[in-house]
């Protein structure tokens, strides 16, 4: 009982989000449904008028009226549910669009440190799986609502049609037959109820069969997922493929998928069901056997004509399958809940955006040198993790100045840079803008402060102009700027298109393929246009040799002369172009100072590093 409670709150819960993602979709589901169901009843009752008054051998025209009656209503509610479905299909295409659309934003508001953890990656792609494989979660309760709907109404008009039957009985001379006695109406209602659990076990055990099947293909569809559409698909792949004929290899792979796996589980499911389908079947014939005779032999003893016999046995019928779907969806709908409930489980997973209240605060960067943050006692672990990443670091970064921070491959550098982009959220100690916690202030705002290029950037498959502004419309002429100050205006104007040229070819013949260094000016360029009074590259050069970065860094220095900028390296390059640098190692802050002033302790990490690197600038 509890369980049936949960399950319908679930249920309940479900048509109210798809009522929020398609406005009106619920209603006109409703309404379809409802005209559906007593559609096929207007004939069985107009039927039975015709053959009534033909019974009867009633005047023509009588005759005439009633068939025009029941042309003109089946033409009716043909045109009416016409137009109800071509409209409920197009609003079911575009709530599976918002509801792909709501999973994909819901997955890029998440807090980042989730969308790191490899278990929710695992429910994303648990819910696609179950919706695509099954039809299972959210989409799911629409059509099977629809059904309960339309079933309902089914019954209910079934039901006022049919009641009559057994309620009647004769007292004459001729009622004394057992056909009219009140067994036979029990008999026959048993028999229905006996039909419809038949029906709604056979179709229950077709469909566990087929989900656990279909579960068990999971695996299979990934690998047609990866070769068919990741691999094959994409242009990137095209060499590969080519060069070591790679075709032969994945067309084999599938033909054994097919032949092995495949191709039997489809067998067996044809098996599974056919065997359940005949037992509902000789059941169904069996019941509408005895419902003829229950009904034709009242008939014959006169109780009423032969109109109201196809009134009654048509509308026996309708009850007897409209009862059947009734059970067997809301069985379904209450199968989906282990589906809904991880639907729910990710959407409601907490946002980053709903971090922080208050607001920067600052109309303009002028006065941005006066800003500063500053790291008090800070530790972090990654979740999940017993290690410290980051442990007890305090550091204040000014404004005012150029900072670089250095370190080996895994001191912590990439981490400081996550907490103080709020990716990550400290375990001890606080961050601190101007003095107030960074948490407090709304997260899109605090962005604002910031431009930052990591390593692993990525530009958009969408015209260079976009990727520069990040977003869909761009300033022409702060895009040029920002373009020239990295130096590749020129490359950029040299395409027909210009800022409007594609960078790379998915959606675009013409798209143009750049060189991952020209990708990472582009990268440089996104951070300059978004005039933040800070901007932070973490190692976006650590695929050119040192000397390269080192040019790099300081053309970079010269572009964002009156911005505050921060470097991150494992190379000491750009130590000499800033004003503090701050040394890690294994997670912990272990020096702090100007370039010449670290060099100066000869058993300091810093010391240590530029030597083992000198080489690399001295041709400098
Ligand atoms: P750096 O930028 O100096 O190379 P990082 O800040 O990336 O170093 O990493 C610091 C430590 O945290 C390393 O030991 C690294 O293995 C660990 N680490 C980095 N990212 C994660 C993560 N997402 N989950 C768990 N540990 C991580």
């Amino acid at each position: 009982m509890k369980l049936l409670r949960h399950d319908i709150r679930l249920i309940l819960k479900g048509l109210r989000e798809i009522g929020r993602l398609r406005r009106h979709l619920l209603s006109l589901s409703i309404i379809t449904a409802a005209l559906e169901a007593i559609y096929p009843f207007i004939n069985i009752y107009m039927t039975g008028l015709i053959i009534g008054a033909i019974a009867l051998k009633q005047e023509w025209k009588t005759l005439v009226l009633l068939v025009c009656i029941t042309v003109a209503s089946n033409l009716l509610m043909l045109l009416l549910l016409n137009a109800l479905n071509s409209k409920a299909r197009i609003w079911e295409q575009e709530f599976d669009i918002l509801y792909e659309r709501k999973l994909n934003c819901k997955f890029a508001n998440l807090k980042y440190e989730e969308t790191e953890d490899p278990s929710v990656h695992a429910l994303k792609e648990k819910i696609r799986e179950l919706k695509n494989m099954s039809g299972k979660g959210l989409v799911f309760i629409l059509s099977s609502f629809r059904s309960v709907v339309k079933s309902s109404v089914s019954v209910a008009a079934a039901a006022s049609l049919v009641y009559p039957l057994f309620i009647s009985y004769d007292n004459s001379e001729n009622g004394r037959n057992i056909i009219n006695s009140p067994v036979f109406s029990v008999l026959l209602l048993a028999c229905i109820i006996f039909n419809v659990f038949l029906n709604m076990n056979s179709n229950r055990k077709i469909t566990q069969k087929m989900y656990t099947i279909l579960n068990n293909m999971i695996p299979f569809n990934k690998v047609f997922g990866y070769y068919l559409d990741s691999y094959i698909s994409t242009y990137h792949a095209g060499k590969d493929i080519r060069l070591y004929n790679q075709k032969e290899f994945i067309d084999s792979e599938i033909k054994n998928l097919f032949d092995e796996n495949v191709n039997p589980t489809v067998e067996r499911l044809g098996k599974n069901e056919s065997k359940y389908r005949t037992l509902t079947t000789v059941s169904a014939v069996f019941i509408s056997a005895l419902t003829y005779l229950f009904v034709g032999l009242k008939a014959l003893l006169g109780m009423f004509d032969v109109g109201m016999v196809v009134r009654y046995v048509g509308s026996i019928n309708e009850f007897t399958n409209a009862i059947s779907v009734f059970m067997t969806q809301f069985t379904l709908l209450r199968s989906n809940s282990e589906a809904l409930a991880l639907y729910f489980d990710f959407t409601e997973k907490p946002e980053q955006s709903e971090d922080g209240f208050r607001t920067i605060g600052i109309d303009s960067f002028d006065n941005a040198a006066s800003f500063e943050f500053e790291f008090k006692n800070v530790s972090f672990k990654y979740p999940g993790s017993d290690n410290y990443a980051l442990k007890n670091i305090s550091a204040v970064i000014g404004f005012d100045r150029k900072t670089a921070i250095v370190g080996k491959n895994g001191s912590g550098k990439t981490t400081f840079i996550k907490l103080l982009c709020r990716l990550y959220t400290p375990c001890e100690g606080q961050i601190l803008f101007n003095g107030t916690d960074i948490r407090e202030f709304r997260y899109e705002d605090y962005l604002s402060l910031m431009a930052v290029v990591f390593q692993d950037f990525q530009l958009l498959s969408a015209p260079v102009g976009q990727n520069v502004s990040a977003g869909s419309d761009y300033d022409e002429d702060t895009a040029l700027r920002c373009l020239d100050e990295v130096g590749l205006r020129e490359r950029i104007e040299s395409f027909p298109a210009g800022l409007e040229s594609f960078i790379y070819k998915d959606f675009d013949q013409s798209g143009i393929e750049i060189s991952g260094g020209e990708a990472q000016k582009t990268a440089l360029a996104r951070a300059l246009y978004k005039g933040s009074p800070l901007v932070i590259l973490d190692e976006p050069t650590s695929a050119l040799d040192p000397i390269a970065e080192f040019e790099i860094y300081k053309k970079f220095n010269e572009v964002a002369e009156h911005k505050a900028v921060i470097f991150i390296s494992h190379r000491m390059s750009a130590c000499t172009l800033c004003d503090d640098i701050m040394v890690f190692d294994n997670g912990m802050l272990v020096q702090t100072g100007a370039h010449g002033e670290l060099l100066k302790d000869k058993s300091g990490v810093y010391f240590e590093l530029w030597s083992s690197q000198a080489q690399h600038y001295i041709q400098r």
